[in-house]
């Protein structure tokens, strides 16, 4: 039988408590579809560990699961420790240097989850971030601390070839898609060097991709576009920073943080891509076992398709919708009073065709 060597990395909040949800319905839908089985590496990374040892993973961490299948990521952040220690000590100490460049972020209303939305019909995107440079390349830097003269830049740095790529793998994933479209999002009016690039290098790529429908917005109106015409959208590319900002609003138009799934992905497969929800580690309701598991469940099902378990991730999916559509599975964040635990064995049963 096929084994996947799979790397989980909790972390920290209710990382925990939905990575180990997801790990349990993973492991049930390799026993229902057969042909494979994971096995299982867990690390302990995130704040607790910082705290410990002064790093947010060893320094050899990226060699132990440099040669994983998969990544399953939940979220790494303690509230006593700066928000950009935990970022850059973790996520992307892994993003970066595996260079997942592409962050694909599924963006659905599921039956049965009310959208702030009035009208969410027709509501079904999937928002490419580019993930390794423009703003949060990490360059830049700070002069005459505390002084009157202080100063502090943040260079967003763009390279043709990141660019390009990005591009690609975007026109190439709106070509997939039954509508064949794709919103390619600048800043072009006002950053008029690398916004202006962006945009030269969608148009050279569009070339390329001749089936596919493509138009241009600007961020600032494409926010509006999002929440007044959802349905005139398909697939969406954006920079770093711009798609980390649109694809908060796009999970908030779901429904709930607790919902949305993404996938830090190295298409080329040199390295591991990660799984991941896109919500934070969330102490105030850490611990108490009330966390909504779906946006993990729904990486599992990214991460089922990117290892080309195609059955799997349809029969995970499918599940997802079912418990869903069915209000007594709903969590707090969602209105209801199920809790981690429930939604997880719904889910199993699901799977197993028992609901
Ligand atoms: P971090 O600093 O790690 O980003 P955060 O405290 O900013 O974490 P998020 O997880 O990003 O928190 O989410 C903000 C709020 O949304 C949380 O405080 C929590 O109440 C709610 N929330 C997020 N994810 C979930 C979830 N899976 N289930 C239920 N509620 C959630
Ligand atoms: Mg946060």
């Amino acid at each position: 039988m096929k084994t996947y060597r799979l790397a989980a990395i909790p972390g920290d909040g209710i990382g925990g408590e939905v990575v180990a949800a997801s790990l349990e319905v993973l492991h049930a839908i390799a026993a229902r579809v057969a042909g494979f089985r994971f096995e299982v590496d867990i690390f302990d990374w995130g704040g607790l560990y910082y705290k410990k040892h002064g790093l947010m993973m060893p320094e050899n961490g990226r060699d132990l699961i440099r040669h994983h299948d998969a990544i399953l990521f939940g979220s790494a952040g303690h509230p006593d420790i700066p928000d950009h220690v935990t970022l850059w000590g973790l996520r992307l100490a892994i993003c970066q240097p595996f260079d997942q460049y592409a962050n694909v972020r599924p963006t659905r209303v599921l039956p049965g989850v009310t959208s702030p939305l009035r009208d969410a019909l027709g509501l079904d995107w999937v928002i490419v971030r580019e993930n390794s440079e423009g703003e949060y390349a990490g360059v830049g830097g700070r002069v005459h601390r505390g002084s009157p003269l202080e100063a502090a830049t943040d260079v967003a740095m763009f390279t043709r070839q990141g660019v390009l790529r990005i591009m690609r793998f975007a026109f190439d994933l709106a070509r997939s898609r039954p509508r064949r479209q794709l919103t390619v999002v600048t800043k072009s009016n006002a950053q008029r060097h690398a916004m202006v690039m962006w945009d030269e290098i969608a148009a050279e790529v569009a070339r390329e991709f001749p089936e596919v429908v493509w138009d241009k917005m600007l961020v600032d109106a494409m926010t509006a576009r999002m929440v007044m015409h959802p349905s005139t959208l398909d697939t969406i590319v954006a920079t770093n920073l711009h798609a980390d900002i649109l694809s908060d609003l796009a999970a908030a138009l779901t429904g709930s943080l607790g919902i949305a799934p993404t996938a830090n992905l190295n298409p080329e497969r040199a390295f591991p891509s990660m799984f991941e929800p896109i919500h934070g580690s969330a102490f105030d309701i850490a611990g108490k076992g009330i966390a909504n598991p779906i946006g993990t469940f729904w990486s599992g099902v990214l991460l089922l398709e990117h290892l080309g378990e195609k059955a799997a991730a349809h029969r995970l999916m499918t599940a997802i919708e079912r418990v869903m559509a069915d209000r007594r599975w709903h969590t707090p964040d969602l209105g209801g009073t199920a809790r981690t635990a429930d939604v997880t064995a719904a889910v199993i049963d699901a799977i197993h065709g028992a609901n």
